[in-house]
C-alpha cells in the first residue's frame, strides 16, 4: 500500500514526509479494525509531528489522525463493528483505564495515552488499524470529505469550548480561524453565543463572516466588546496576552492546541487579575468525541474541505502552514 512516513522531522518545505509505494497493509492485533482509508483530514499536529515540535514518538510513523474509514477485518476479540461497517480514528489512540484519570473520567490526561499518527501509525495511507473500543460511529448526512475534519479539529474544537466555560447568550472570542475554529464557531452559534473571529487570513475572515460571526478583526487586535471567554487556536504565545486582555472579568481563556511558541510575561493587572482565567486543552475523552458527534448528527454543521490526492500530502501541510486554505485540508487516497 502507499503510505507517508516521517523519516527525519523538519521544517515541511525541506520534504521531510516520504511516500512509501510498497508498505506491507498492516494487521488487526487483538481488538482492532482494520480500516481501508476512504478520507483523512489535515490537522495542524500532524504539522507538529512532520516538523519536530512534537518530539517523535515512533520512528517512521505515518501521520494521520482524522480518519473516515471502512472496516475491512477485524482483530481477534474486536467488537462493535463488522466488516463493511463505516468507521471514524481520531486521535486518542488508546489510555490504560486503570489510572486516577482514567477513573475519574478525564482520560484525555492518562499518562499512558498512545496517539493515532504519532505513537501509532494513522491515515496519511491507504490502511490503517484502529482499536475498536476508539472508533467512533460517524453521524450522518455529511459527505466522506466533510466527515474527516469532525473527528478532530470538531472534537477538540468542541472540547476546547466546553474549557472556555462560555456562559449562556455569552460573547466568545476566536484567535485564529482554521479547521477547528470554523466548527467551535457553529456550535458556539448554535448555542446563541455571538462569536468575534480574530485572525489574519482574509480569506478565514470571509468565511467566519459566512458563517455569521458578529465581527472579525486582526489576529492581535482589541475586539469589539469585552469577551466572556475565549479560546486559542493559533499556536502563536504571543496572542495570549491581547486575549487575556480582551477578557471581561472573570472570563477564561482556554488554549486549543498541542503546541504554542512561548508567552511573553504577563502583566498582572492587565492580563490575569480580576479573575481571569488562562487554560489549556489537552486532547479530549471518547465521551466528548460521541457528544460532538452527536451534535453534528442533529445540528448539520457546514464543513469546508479542500481535499488533495493522498500523494499530494506534503502540498497540503506546506499550503496548511503557509495559510493558503480556509477550512480543513483532506487528503484522498
Ligand atoms: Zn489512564
Ligand atoms: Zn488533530
Amino acid at each position: 500500500m502507499r503510505a507517508w512516513h516521517v523519516d527525519t522531522p523538519g521544517p515541511v518545505t525541506d520534504h521531510p514526509l516520504r511516500l512509501s509505494l510498497d508498505d506491507e497493509v498492516p494487521r488487526p492485533g487483538p481488538g482492532e479494525l482494520l480500516l481501508k482509508v476512504i478520507v483523512c483530514g489535515v490537522c495542524r499536529t500532524d504539522l507538529h509531528v512532520t516538523e519536530g515540535d512534537l518530539p517523535p514518538h515512533r520512528a517512521g510513523v505515518t501521520p494521520g489522525h482524522e480518519v473516515v474509514g471502512e472496516v475491512v477485518e477485524l482483530g481477534p476479540g474486536a467488537e462493535g463493528f463488522a466488516v463493511g461497517d463505516r468507521a471514524g480514528a481520531a486521535w486518542l489512540r488508546r489510555t490504560d483505564q486503570e489510572c486516577k484519570f482514567c477513573l475519574r473520567g478525564a482520560e484525555n490526561l492518562c499518562p499512558h495515552s498512545l496517539y493515532t499518527g504519532w505513537d501509532a501509525d494513522g491515515g496519511y495511507a491507504e490502511y490503517m488499524t484502529v482499536p475498536a473500543a476508539y472508533a467512533y460511529r460517524l453521524p450522518h448526512g455529511y459527505d466522506d470529505a466533510e466527515l474527516a475534519p469532525l473527528l478532530c479539529a470538531g472534537i477538540i474544537g468542541y472540547h476546547a469550548l466546553k474549557r472556555a466555560e462560555l456562559p449562556p447568550g455569552g460573547r466568545l472570542g476566536l484567535y485564529g480561524f482554521g479547521g477547528s475554529a470554523h466548527l467551535a464557531a457553529q456550535v458556539a452559534l448554535a448555542q446563541g453565543a455571538t462569536v468575534h473571529v480574530l485572525t489574519r487570513g482574509e480569506q478565514a475572515r470571509r468565511l467566519a463572516l459566512e458563517l455569521g460571526v458578529a465581527s472579525v478583526g486582526g489576529a492581535a487586535d482589541m475586539p469589539p466588546e469585552p469577551l466572556d471567554s475565549a479560546i486559542m487556536f493559533a499556536p502563536a504565545g504571543e496572542l495570549v496576552l491581547p486575549a487575556l486582555a480582551a477578557l471581561d472579568r472573570g472570563g477564561t481563556l482556554a488554549i486549543a492546541g498541542i503546541y504554542l511558541t512561548d508567552i511573553p510575561p504577563l502583566n498582572y493587572e492587565k492580563h490575569l487579575f480580576q479573575e481571569r482565567q488562562l487554560r489549556s486543552v489537552t486532547s479530549n475523552t471518547r465521551a466528548d468525541g460521541r457528544e460532538f458527534l452527536g451534535l453534528a448528527d442533529e445540528h448539520k454543521l457546514a464543513v469546508t474541505v479542500h481535499p488533495y490526492p493522498l500523494d499530494e500530502a506534503d502540498d497540503a501541510l506546506r499550503d496548511l502552514k503557509a495559510g493558503r486554505f480556509d477550512g480543513a485540508a483532506v487528503l484522498i487516497p
